[in-house]
């Protein structure tokens, strides 16, 4: 199924199948915009609390086959475990996924691994939601133990506490790492679990096929703002349809020239540092000035000289350990460190808020 598709793969449907109205107008509507390859909803939902919606379980299994009569496309769902994946097989689901809360249990990947063995069907992987690459990949072997041969990755980005911009922090370089320990596996960006939000969904994906990336899994809903699940990161599939239009598809090597490639690989890297190391400083200053404001409800000075030392001779050993010269980390520290006192002063003034 991967092989015979066009780049990129394009995977879209609702977070979760909710009625059998909303699961057939998507599709539907999806497969209208003739921009899907594959139709996607969740049956069984693993949620991070109890009481949210847990999926409508195995009721939504004959929408989906209605989907496959309807659209003629092909169907996938979230398997976490061996009883679904038989249940998947009964009601004849094209491809399967393994969710990221899944992903991180090496027992639970191992008993979907096992359920399948002997049956050839696609089955896709998410990135475990924490940045471990090993995990990933890890699960990735047992499904290739396991006699699969149409495998394919999904990078929906990582749980990262005090995170802002994202909902699952990008960290590209750990999909990147992936793809050159398994070159022959597809890379599938999921922009929706990555975002949590609609207005960043373009800029991700097209981030993805900058990188050459093979495809896209984007969660489409009717009425997104009335979505069961995950209702701010869901888009109509009209929207669906203009965001795949706008996407600007690169060559991945125009001039085919090795050395220009390695440039760029290495350029692009930078790239996504530099971007991690903004998002970094956003989330420190935002601290800063909420030290600033406990500073001020309890009249206490902004500097606080042992510290200031106790936090200067820790990066100078750290430094040295990593191979940065002490004038180096001095220099940033102690612009990091100015710049915190700074925002904390505007707060204590009143000049600017939280
Ligand atoms: C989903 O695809 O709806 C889902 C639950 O995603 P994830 O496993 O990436 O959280
Ligand atoms: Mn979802």
């Amino acid at each position: 199924m991967f092989n015979n598709l066009s780049r990129p793969i394009r995977i879209a449907g609702p977070c979760s199948a909710e009625t059998e109205n909303q699961v057939i107008e998507t599709a539907q509507r999806l497969a209208a915009t003739g921009k899907v390859d594959i139709f996607r909803a969740g049956i069984w939902k693993p949620r991070t609390r109890p009481g949210a919606f847990e999926g409508i379980g195995t009721k939504g299994l004959p929408w989906l086959q209605k989907v496959q009569q309807m659209t003629g496309l092909p169907v996938a769902v979230e398997v976490a475990k061996a009883s679904h994946v038989e249940l998947c097989l009964e009601f004849g689901i094209d491809v399967l996924w393994i969710g990221a809360r899944t992903t991180v249990n090496p027992f639970a990947v191992q008993e979907i691994a096992d359920a399948l063995r002997g049956v050839d069907i696609p089955v896709l992987l998410k990135n475990p939601i924490n940045p471990d690459l090993s995990l990933w990949l890890g699960g990735m072997e047992r499904l290739q133990h396991a006699g699969l041969r149409r495998l394919g990755a999904i990078h929906r980005g990582f749980s990262f506490a005090g995170e802002k911009i994202y909902r699952n922090r990008p960290q590209w370089q750990i999909a990147i790492d992936f793809k050159t320990a398994m070159p022959g596996i597809p890379m599938i960006n999921d922009p929706s679990h990555i975002c949590g939000r609609r207005d960043i969904l373009h800029k991700v994906a097209q981030k993805a096929m900058d990188l050459n990336f093979d495809g896209l899994m984007i969660e489409s809903h009717i009425t997104p703002d009335e979505a069961w699940s995950d209702a701010a990161q869901q888009i109509t599939p009209e929207v669906y349809g203009q965001l795949i239009d706008q996407l600007v598809l690169r060559d991945i090597d125009p001039h085919n020239i090795r050395e220009k490639s390695t440039l760029d690989r290495l350029r692009k890297q930078i790239d996504m540092i530099d971007d991690e190391i903004m998002n970094i400083l956003a989330s420190r200053m935002k601290i800063a000035r909420e030290i600033g404001q406990y500073k001020k409800e309890h009249n206490m000075t902004i500097l606080q000289s042992e510290r200031w030392i106790e936090v200067l001779q820790k990066y100078l050993q750290r430094g040295e350990q990593n191979g940065l010269s002490p004038e180096f980390i001095t220099r940033i520290i102690k612009s990091i460190h100015d710049e915190s006192i700074e925002q904390q002063e505007k707060v204590m003034n009143g000049e600017i808020g939280l």
